[in-house]
């Protein structure tokens, strides 16, 4: 199999500009931390991105240490991309971080110049790159001076080894000071990565206000709550699913019944609305006028297709978000 990418790719995807940049992304995007590792079956992940980039596509997500073992899912994109996509590459917005350990040692996590730098060359090692396209600090480092962990994301854009930097995780506060570090270095902060979903909304405390006063973008990671807000765990836990999984990040013990009976609520009125629960689940991230990209995981292809239809229908009426408000309080 190698790729001819559809003709159609671009035709139906929305793009947003993100924050105050040149840079648009698509509103769906494709995150790598699970089903992409060395012990996942290349070919299904190659027929996930090779689906994804089909359907309009373009952002990829990484991190040093999604595998596992770390690591092993930039070596597969970058067999992916080597395979299929190397003509292709400056269609493609490929991202990745570090911030949460890597190596052993004292150098091997956090957000040291030393470590953020030497990071970046692996990940570029692994992925077969000369750049990423974005390059995050990955959670805040309450020990290094900010001003050290910005000055190193500034170093790797005038190094060429990355086109634009981001955040992820900061809290709204750190991220007003990141901002402004990054700015008076000349290096505007691109993008800030946070979790979002019907039941993690702590981005609306405050986070989207100083994301929209920075002229910064936003994207979401596990937007559908790792699998919960789809129609996955409706009736119990199937066998190939993430919570099934040894190495999963969904535990079994996530899905109480109290959720679960909200996401049966939900799934009705997903159906009311003539969507899958994923679909409500993105259409309700993407209600935000600030919000730029969704990012998802996908296991499979079908997944990736029903997640980018999503965009089909991202209207709401007052009655229906009303609705989600009274099942997510009760
Ligand atoms: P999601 O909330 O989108 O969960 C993805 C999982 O949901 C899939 O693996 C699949 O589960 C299930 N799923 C997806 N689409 C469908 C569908 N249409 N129907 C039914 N089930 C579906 O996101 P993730 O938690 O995977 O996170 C997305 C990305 O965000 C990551 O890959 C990573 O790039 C980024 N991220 C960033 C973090 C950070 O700290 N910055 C932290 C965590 C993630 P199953 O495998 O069971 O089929």
């Amino acid at each position: 199999m190698t790729l001819s990418p559809s003709d159609t790719r671009y035709d139906s995807m929305r793009c947003n500009r993100c924050g105050r940049s040149g840079l648009k992304l698509p509103a769906i995007s494709l995150g790598l931390w699970h089903n992409f590792s060395g012990m996942d079956a290349f070919e299904n992940a190659r027929a996930i991105v090779h689906r994804a980039f089909d359907l309009g596509i373009t952002q990829f997500d990484l991190a040093n240490n999604y595998g596992p073992p770390p690591g092993s899912a930039e070596e597969t994109l970058g067999r992916i991309v080597r395979q299929d996509l190397t003509g292709y590459r400056d269609e493609l917005v490929i991202s990745t971080k570090a911030g949460y350990r890597m190596w052993p040692g004292p150098y091997g996590d956090w957000g040291s110049r030393k470590y953020l730098i030497a990071s970046l060359d692996q990940s570029l090692r692994r992925m077969g790159l000369d750049y990423v396209d974005i390059f995050y600090h990955h959670r805040p480092d309450p020990e290094t001076p900010l001003e050290e962990t910005m000055t190193a994301l500034d170093h790797v854009v005038r190094r060429g080894k990355a086109l634009y930097v981001g955040i992820s995780n900061y809290t709204p506060e750190q991220t007003r000071q990141a901002a402004s570090i990054l700015d008076a270095l000349g290096t505007p902060c691109l993008i800030h990565q946070a979790s979002y979903n019907m039941f993690n909304r702590w981005i609306e405390d405050g986070l989207l206000d100083v994301l929209e006063e920075e002229d910064i973008g936003c994207i979401v990671f596990s937007p559908l709550a790792q699998g919960l807000l789809t129609d996955r765990y409706l009736s119990g836990i199937p066998e190939d699913s993430r919570a099934a999984k040894p190495h999963g990040f969904l535990k079994p013990e996530d899905l109480t019944e109290e959720r679960l009976t909200k996401v049966r609520k939900l799934n009705e009125i997903a159906q009311a609305r003539g969507q899958t629960l994923a679909q409500m689940a993105l259409a309700w991230n993407l209600r935000h006028p600030g919000m730029t990209s969704a990012l998802v995981g996908a296991s499979r292809v079908r997944q990736i297709e029903d997640n980018v239809a999503a965009l089909e229908h991202l209207e709401w009426t007052a009655e229906e978000l009303e609705a989600i408000e009274e099942i997510l309080a009760g």
